[in-house]
């Protein structure tokens, strides 16, 4: 059964989740749990803070998404980018992560939901060619934006955001981004039933106008 904290979450981000699309998102819970009982994939293991910290934080960047084409890079056993995808079936949705087994995880959810606009990809963000690149490249807990940057910037096209998820202000992170690039802003999310601190960091190509 969906979760009332979930539901009215969710519609406090502007997201009017269908009956579907929510019992897709506490399944997914479901399965976090059970592979977690075999292997470590979050830390997180209660269900109120799974809801919050998990599904609620990946949902509060969905206001901006833009384009066709979404890449996750560093996506772990799929945050943001499976929320993501359950709540946008009209988007693509390519979940990247060095570790295999995370992304095998991701890949029997995926089939387990149905979600056909998800596929995954096991490489380092640096060492990823993509026959066509993605209109936003988000990226949870995955080092300092920088570092980002400079791993995923090639995934970008031009006109296309890099969002970094953030829990403070990164201001120091902020100082000196790779030539190239600059800051569009840095974003307040506010994550329902979350009483902790959460910043997206928007980057577009210094040529942009904002
Ligand atoms: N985004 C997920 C989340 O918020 O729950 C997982 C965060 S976890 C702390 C960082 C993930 O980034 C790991 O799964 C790691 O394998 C992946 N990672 C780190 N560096 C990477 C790189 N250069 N390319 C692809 N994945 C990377």
């Amino acid at each position: 059964m969906a979760d009332a904290t979930l539901v009215a979450g969710a519609a406090q981000l502007g997201i009017e989740l269908e009956e579907r699309q929510a019992a897709q998102l506490v399944r997914l819970l479901d399965e976090l749990d059970d592979w977690n009982q075999r292997m470590n994939l979050t830390a997180i293991r209660e269900r109120g803070a799974q809801i919050t910290k998990h599904l609620l934080d990946s949902l509060s960047v969905q206001r901006f998404l833009q384009g066709e084409r979404v890449l996750d890079v560093g996506t772990g056993p799929g945050f943001p980018g499976l929320p993501l995808a359950i709540v946008n079936p009209t988007r693509q949705f390519t979940l990247l992560d060095s570790t295999a087994k995370k992304l095998k995880f991701i890949d029997h959810v995926v089939g387990l939901l149905e979600l056909p606009n998800v596929q995954t990809v096991h490489t380092r963000a640096e060492n990823f060619r993509p026959a066509q690149r993605f209109d936003i490249v988000v990226s949870r807990a995955v080092g300092p934006v920088e570092q980002f940057v400079k791993w995923a910037g090639h995934l970008c096209v031009g006109g296309g955001r890099l969002l970094a998820m953030k829990g403070r202000h990164p201001a120091a992170e902020l100082e000196k981004l790779p030539s190239g690039w600059k800051l569009a802003a840095v974003h307040r999310l506010n994550v329902p039933a979350l009483d902790e601190e959460r910043h997206l960091v928007e980057i577009c190509r210094s040529h942009e106008r904002l």
